[in-house]
């Protein structure tokens, strides 16, 4: 048969047939738990994705457990991105510090997205803030900080509390400092010093909320409802799908993340965290340029799963449906902080709960180690599922293997 194809058409014509019916070769720089569920997600669409490889440094990464071909190397190693990108039609990544300037290096050899000029406004919290401020997209007041005096003087226009924050490279809040007192400045200068800091107003918040927002490489966007996310030393701990506001302020919140794609340009998913504030305002505090903790729950809730979305809005297809089916909650399980080694993997039995466990070999203190999701199938409501989670939260026990 291949051989009467050949001799009909020209050779390049069929390889380039053939080509396009294996689908394309996605590479992801990290594959961890992230990166592990797009593989799964791009293991379901096998008309498009013909093979998943992911760069990380940690040998028999989740995604790798799940499929992936592996590149074990560190995420900022410029040579083993270069020959991920060689292999791959398509580049995404989970994690958003890579390197901007390797990544636009790459734009000749693949596609890559989000692309590296969305991740280099988002990687730095000073200019992402500016860039939404220009655009009139709410946030808390912030200022850049280069000295003493000049904190000094912030302070003294925003009054306190006030957060000191590094701009770069922090997560799960390890970048921020709470000023609530004149005294406190030195030290909040020192525990980060040799950074580069801004400060922004500390928001009376009265629920921490977010947006999974998704915009394809065709301009197409789309967001999924509004959901609530409670957190527990800084790292979130559970998310509440649909978030326990009104509809004035969850129609706000998503016209705010429609308008932050729209004005981001980026393709893929985006995790757009926000405060509802005492007056009931909405605020971003900070984007995510990748699917996100707070939308997990779209693995059970929804039609399209975030990790479907993505890879959907980076190739370009027609974006799924973001319509939440189920109300559900998603929580999240961490390693003990008293244990580091190896555990026996929980289970569970209880109905219309999924256990999904990210496949770590160790257990780390607070380290996310997989999640559940409890879907609200028999409309029993919310508190219902919060009582449920007391009770799993119990019942989940983390023990040596
Ligand atoms: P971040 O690392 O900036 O996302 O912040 C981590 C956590 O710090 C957030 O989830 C909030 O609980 C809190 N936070 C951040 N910025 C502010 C702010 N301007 N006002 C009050 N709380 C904040």
């Amino acid at each position: 048969m291949a051989f009467l194809i050949v001799s009909i058409f020209p050779k390049l014509f069929v390889i380039e047939l053939l080509f396009f019916l294996m689908g394309k070769t996605l590479g992801i720089i990290g594959g961890g738990q992230l990166g592990m569920m797009l593989t799964e997600a791009a293991k379901n669409m096998t008309a498009e994705i013909s093979n998943i490889i992911v760069l990380d440094p940690t040998k028999n990464c989740p995604a790798s457990k799940v499929g992936a071909e592996q590149i074990v190397a560190d995420f900022k190693d410029a040579s083993a991105i270069n020959e991920l990108a060689k292999k791959c039609d398509i580049i995404t990544y989970e994690i958003e510090s890579g390197d901007s300037q390797v990544l636009k290096s790459l734009e000749e050899t693949c596609e890559v997205n989000p692309s590296p000029e969305t991740l280099e406004i988002i990687q730095d919290k000073l200019v992402q803030k500016r860039f939404l401020d220009k655009n009139d997209i709410p946030v808390a007041e912030f200022r850049g900080i280069t000295s003493k005096d000049e904190l000094e003087s912030k302070i003294n226009e925003f009054g306190l509390p006030v957060l000191l924050k590094t701009r770069t490279g922090a997560y799960d809040g390890r970048g921020n400092f709470k000023i609530n007192t004149l005294d406190q400045i030195p030290e909040a200068l020192q525990v980060f010093e040799g950074q580069s800091l801004m400060i922004e107003k500390f928001v009376d918040f009265k629920m921490e909320v977010s947006v999974i927002a998704s915009r394809s490489t065709s301009g197409e966007i789309r967001t999924y409802p509004l959901v609530e996310n409670i957190h527990k030393d800084n790292i979130l701990n559970m998310t509440i799908a649909p978030a326990r506001v009104n509809e004035t302020i969850s129609k706000n919140a998503e016209e705010i993340a429609h308008k932050t794609m729209e004005v981001l340009h980026g393709a893929g998913v985006f995790g757009i965290e926000m405060f509802v504030t005492s007056n009931d305002d909405v605020l971003i505090n900070e984007i995510a340029p990748r699917v996100h903790n707070s939308g997990h729950h779209t693995l059970q809730s929804s039609k399209t799963s975030q990790f479907e979305q993505h890879l959907r809005a980076i190739l370009g297809l027609e974006l799924g449906d973001t319509e939440l089916i189920y109300n559900t909650i998603m929580y999240n399980i961490l390693g003990p902080r008293d244990f580091t080694g190896r555990y026996k993997f929980p289970t569970i039995d209880l109905e219309n709960t999924f256990l999904k466990m990210y496949g770590k070999l160790e257990s780390k203190p607070q380290r996310k180690i997989g999640h559940v999701n409890l879907v609200d199938k028999d409309g029993l409501g919310i508190a219902k599922l919060l009582e449920n989670v007391d009770i799993l939260s119990k019942s989940i026990k983390i023990i040596p293997e």
